[in-house]
């Protein structure tokens, strides 16, 4: 059941996993982990290697030319998926994680002792470790947007900032909660000042059709695994006079113009920032994976996505026993919640017993956890093939569960 005329089944067919005999019963909640793969994903991995499988830029030969052909039309999608303004503002890598890496090094070492950096409590675990070793390096301060137990209060952002704020790195879309940060909001605090803003948009571009010039952030990264691509590979938009400035973060071939004993020449964007030999095949699947999502409309399946997570909230507000740590309004597909009493741990495995497969522990933001006063959560999250059928299943186990531990 749908608010629209989109179609989940549909949609759904188009993964083989879901389709194989031992997931046929298979409530698959666990999408903010992960997603699937639709087959034309895989297939784009297979035949890469299967007819095409050589190294890039290294050699002229013809399936040389083939993979080097492949990389910068992905790097092209790349840009059209974000709405860069060149394909030379791409980077890819490993995904969000080595992206916030690559920018806290490279970026924190053009800071002095004493700048700032802002981020906010409910950031993943890959967007807080980063910074805190680079303020450990050069001696920087981190401060965090104002919260309520761990909450942050986004329009409060301004108090934070101050002529030392050099970076704020705010997640997209949460998580642990689902929150969605008012990112025009955040921009309007932001204009006119001497910073970056890096947006770490994870977990927002499964949901929603991203546009890096229309939001006005300087950086933005996401990794494919989340919006039906491979893992592997993921994305760090930034503007092109940011990362011409920036030093590169690691260093070996690809990402060299010349090379001598005791000195280096760096090659243009954006190759400066891929040392070494890219996942080809992961990327060969994030090209499909480009072209997949061309195919499907995009705000039927978001309008689909919003129904399932309020209908969602709703129930499982009826619950006596169970406390709900998410919000439903401006939540991007995620419902987090912990039994009053009892181990959450419990009830991921009674769920798990059932074939529901939701996450439970602390999702990567272990200082949320700690600020909100909670332990482990179960976290469900949606996806454009998650039906309503799938949401009544984990709804109906989640309340037996209530009622034989009652
Ligand atoms: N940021 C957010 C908000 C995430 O949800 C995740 C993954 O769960 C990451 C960063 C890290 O992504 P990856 O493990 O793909 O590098």
């Amino acid at each position: 059941m749908s608010s629209c005329n989109y179609s989940p089944e549909d949609f759904r067919r188009s993964f083989p996993l879901f389709q194989q005999p031992e997931n046929r019963a298979l409530v698959y909640l666990d999408n903010a982990a992960t997603t699937q793969r639709p087959a034309a994903v895989i297939d784009a991995i297979a035949d890469f290697y299967r007819h095409s499988n050589a190294n890039t830029h290294r050699s002229s030969h013809r399936l040389a030319r083939r993979a080097t052909e492949l990389v910068e039309e992905t790097r092209a999608q790349a840009a059209a998926f974000l709405n860069a303004r060149t394909s030379r503002e791409v980077i890819f890598c490993r995904g969000a994680t080595e992206a916030l890496n690559l920018l806290a090094n490279s970026l924190c070492a053009g800071l002095c002792e004493g700048d700032e950096i802002v981020l906010s409590t409910i950031e993943h675990h890959a967007n807080l470790v980063p910074w805190q070793m680079m303020a450990q390096r050069y001696g920087l301060k981190l401060r965090y947007v104002p919260h309520i137990a761990g909450v942050p209060e986004f329009d409060r952002l301004e108090e934070v900032l101050n002529e030392r704020t050099r970076i704020v790195s705010l997640t997209g879309g949460s998580n642990a909660l689902g929150l969605r940060p008012d990112l025009a909001a955040i921009a309007r605090q932001l204009r006119g000042r001497a910073l970056h803003w890096i947006v770490d948009g994870s977990q927002l571009a499964a949901h929603e059709v991203i546009d890096v010039q229309a939001t006005g952030c300087d950086f933005f990264v996401c990794s494919a695994h989340k919006f039906y691509g491979p893992t592997g590979v993921g994305l760090l938009y930034g503007r092109e006079a940011l990362l011409a400035a920036m030093p590169p973060w690691q260093g070996g071939g690809e990402m060299i113009a010349e090379v001598g004993l005791y000195h280096s020449e760096y090659a243009g964007l954006p190759h400066r920032f891929e040392a070494g030999t890219s996942s080809l095949g992961s990327l060969a699947g994030l090209n499909a994976a480009f072209a997949f999502l061309r195919q499907q409309d995009r705000s039927a399946m978001a309008a689909h996505e919003q129904s399932l997570v309020q209908r969602l909230h709703r129930e499982l507000a009826q619950m006596p026993h169970l406390r709900l740590l998410s919000q439903p309004q401006h939540n991007l597909g995620i419902v987090a919640f912990a039994p009053v009493d009892g181990a959450p741990a419990d009830l991921a495995h009674w769920l798990d017993e059932r074939d529901i497969a939701v996450r439970v522990g602390n999702h990567c933001a272990q200082p949320l956890s700690r600020a909100a006063g909670v332990g482990a959560t179960l976290r469900a999250s949606v996806a454009g093939y998650t039906t309503w059928q799938d949401c009544e299943a984990f709804l109906h186990a989640v309340g037996e569960f209530q009622r034989v531990s009652a």
